[in-house]
């Protein structure tokens, strides 16, 4: 598990011009728990649990500053609300039209993608593709 230790934290928190605060901490912390992707909603379901006073639009707020400071990128699908992943590696999403789980793909294990060649004029600073199909568990099962 990539536990960040909690000064690391604050550390990147304060030279992005952030706070500390334990509910940054606790919404970080359940973010790395379960690497599933979950939703802004699904981050307030889990941190209440363990925080019960925690409030949506907390959770909103600690969320946006664990994106700006580039602890959890926000990931965008086609359909339904943004998602929040801590991994920060490149790597790609690939959704699972069966059970709707959103795996990350990691750019070494794809061939063809590790050179992206642009046509000229065009720099790149983030990339991201989204996959779509059956996971290995939803596709031995149909
Ligand atoms: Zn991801
Ligand atoms: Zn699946």
């Amino acid at each position: 598990m990539q536990r960040m230790e909690t000064n690391q934290l604050n550390l990147r928190l304060a030279t992005s011009g952030f706070r500390f605060t334990a509910q940054r901490q606790h919404v970080y912390d359940v973010l790395l728990q379960t690497q599933d992707h979950p939703t802004a909603e699904e981050v307030f379901m889990r941190a209440k649990q363990n925080m019960p006073d925690i409030s949506i639009a907390t959770v909103y707020n600690c969320l946006d500053a664990l994106v700006k400071c580039g602890l959890v990128r926000q990931v965008n699908l086609d359909r339904g609300a943004a998602r929040y992943c801590p991994n920060m590696k490149d790597h790609f999403h690939f959704c699972c039209d069966e059970c709707g789980k959103v795996f990350d793909i990691d750019t070494k294990d794809l061939d063809g993608v590790s050179q992206i060649s642009l046509p000229g004029g065009f720099k790149l600073t983030q990339r991201e593709i989204s996959l779509r199909g059956l996971c290995p568990e939803c596709a031995s099962r149909l």
